[in-house]
C-alpha cells in the first residue's frame, strides 16, 4: 500500500489522481489531499476518501474546511507554509505535484529532501530549476516519475533500455485549437475559443500553453532534465489525434513509441505504480477508427513561445525560470482580457531581454528572479494601450 500525498487534489491532475486511487484501494491511499481555494470540493474528497491530512492553501477558507470536517478523523491544516512542512511526513510514499505553476517548486523540494519520490505534473518546477531538482534527486536517492503523458511515454520506452544510450526524443503536440493558423488570426483570439482544446480537457493555464505551444516549450525543457539530453535531442512533431504519446530514437535508428487513446489517468496510474503495470477498464484505442495518425512540422514562426523555449533552454541558468514567471503573468492577464493572444509573447519577450541573467542560480536567485520578473511583467501589461488587442470572435 502506498500512501499519496496528491498536491492540487482539486484540479483536472487531481481529480483524476483520485479516480485512479478510488479504483486501487488494495494498491494506494490518498493520505493527504490540499487545494487552493475550491473549498466545496476539498470538503467533498475528504469525506470520500478520509485522507490522514487535508490542507487549505487559502487560509480564509480555513475555518470552512475545519468546521465541515470535524466529525471525521483527519487533520486540517490551512496556508502554504503547512503544504511546504506536511509533504515531508514520514508516512508519506509518493509526492504527485498537480498544483499549477511556480508554486510548485518548493513543496517539491521539501519532499525529495525528504526522500520522498515525486510523481511529477507540475511541470513548471523542472522548467524553473530543473538542474537543481535533478540534482536533489540524486543525492536523495529520489525517483522523479512523469505524469505528464509525453514524458510518461519517453519513460515507458525507456524501460529495459538502461544501457542504451538516446539518440533523440520526439515529443508529440496535438498543435492545440489553433493549428495551421496565421499570426493574424491570432490576434483576434478569445480566451474561450484558446480554452476549447481538441483533445484534452485540462485546467486553464495548461490548456492556453497548449494554445500558444507553450506547452510544448515547457515540456521540451521538462524532458531535457528528466532524461538528461541537450536541446538538440529534443524534436517535437505536431501530431493532432494525439495517439502516439511520444517517441524514443534509439543509436541503432530504432524508434519506439508508446501510445493509447489520450487519457491522463493511465500516465498517473503508471507514475503511482511503476515499475508494476495495473490492470484497469480504461477505455481501449481501436486503429480501426483511427486509420489516419498524421504528423507535421511545428510552425515556431507563429507560435513563436515554442521557439523561445529552446532558445531559453539553450541560454540555461535562470532563462527558463525568467520564461515560466513572464509566461504565468501573461497567461493570467489573458484570462482576464487584459491582453491579447500575441502580446503573451510579446511579454516573454521583453523578461528574456530585460531580466537581470544569473548564471548558476541558487533557490534564493530563482525565487527572486520569479518575483522580478512577475513585477516587471505586471508592469509591462499596464503600459500596454488598451486598444492594442481585438476581441472580436474570429
Ligand atoms: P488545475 O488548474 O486544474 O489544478 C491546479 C490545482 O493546484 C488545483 O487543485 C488548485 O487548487 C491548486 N493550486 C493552484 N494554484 C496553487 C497555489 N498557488 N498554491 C497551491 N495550490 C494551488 O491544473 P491541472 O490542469 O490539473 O494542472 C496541474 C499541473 O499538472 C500543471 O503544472 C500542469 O502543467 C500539469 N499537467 C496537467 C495536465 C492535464 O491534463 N491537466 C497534463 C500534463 C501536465
Ligand atoms: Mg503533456
Amino acid at each position: 500500500m502506498k500512501n499519496i500525498a496528491i498536491l492540487g487534489s482539486t484540479g483536472s491532475i487531481g481529480t483524476q489522481t483520485l479516480d485512479v486511487i478510488k479504483d486501487n484501494p488494495g494498491l494506494f491511499r490518498a493520505f493527504m489531499i490540499t487545494g487552493f481555494t475550491n473549498s466545496y470540493l476539498l470538503i467533498q474528497q475528504a469525506i470520500a476518501f478520509v485522507p490522514e491530512y487535508v490542507i487549505i492553501c487559502n487560509e480564509e477558507k480555513y475555518a470552512e474546511v475545519k468546521a465541515a470536517l470535524s466529525h471525521l478523523p483527519i487533520k486540517v491544516l490551512g496556508g502554504y507554509e503547512a503544504i511546504k512542512d506536511m509533504v515531508t511526513h514520514q508516512d508519506i510514499d509518493i509526492v504527485l505535484t498537480a498544483m499549477v505553476g511556480f508554486a510548485g517548486l518548493e513543496p517539491t523540494i521539501n519532499a525529495i529532501k525528504a526522500g520522498k519520490d515525486i510523481a511529477l505534473a507540475n511541470k513548471e518546477t523542472l522548467v524553473v530549476a530543473g538542474e537543481l531538482i535533478t540534482e536533489l534527486a540524486k543525492e536523495h536517492n529520489v525517483k522523479i516519475l512523469p505524469v505528464d503523458s509525453e514524458h510518461s511515454a519517453i519513460f515507458q520506452c525507456l524501460v529495459g533500455e538502461e544501457n542504451n544510450p538516446i539518440e533523440k526524443i520526439i515529443l508529440t503536440a496535438s498543435g492545440g485549437p489553433f493549428r495551421g493558423k496565421t499570426t493574424e488570426f491570432l490576434a483576434g483570439v478569445t480566451r474561450e475559443h484558446a480554452l476549447k482544446h481538441p483533445n484534452w480537457v485540462m485546467g486553464a493555464k495548461i490548456t492556453i500553453d497548449s494554445a500558444s505551444l507553450m506547452n510544448k516549450g515547457l515540456e521540451v525543457i521538462e524532458a531535457k532534465w528528466l532524461f538528461g539530453l541537450e536541446a538538440e535531442q529534443i524534436d517535437v512533431i505536431v501530431h493532432p489525434q494525439s495517439i502516439v504519446h511520444s517517441l524514443v530514437q534509439f543509436e541503432d535508428g530504432s524508434i519506439k513509441a508508446q501510445m493509447g487513446l489520450p487519457d491522463m489517468k493511465l500516465p498517473i496510474q503508471y507514475a503511482l505504480s511503476y515499475p508494476n503495470r495495473v490492470k484497469n477498464n480504461f477505455k481501449r484505442f481501436d486503429f480501426v477508427n483511427y486509420p489516419n495518425l498524421t504528423f507535421e512540422k511545428a510552425d515556431m514562426d507563429t507560435f513563436r513561445n515554442l521557439k523561445m523555449a529552446y532558445e531559453a533552454l539553450n541560454r540555461k541558468g535562470n532563462m527558463p525560470c525568467i520564461v515560466n514567471a513572464a509566461n504565468e503573468v501573461a497567461v493570467a492577464a489573458f484570462l482576464k482580457n487584459e491582453v491579447g493572444f500575441l502580446a503573451m509573447s510579446d511579454i516573454i519577450e521583453t523578461c528574456m531581454a530585460r531580466i537581470a541573467y544569473v548564471a548558476q542560480p541558487t533557490l534564493a536567485d530563482y525565487l527572486n528572479t520569479d518575483k522580478e520578473t512577475r513585477i516587471f511583467a505586471q508592469n509591462l501589461i499596464m503600459q500596454m494601450p488598451l486598444k492594442a488587442y481585438d476581441f472580436n470572435e474570429k
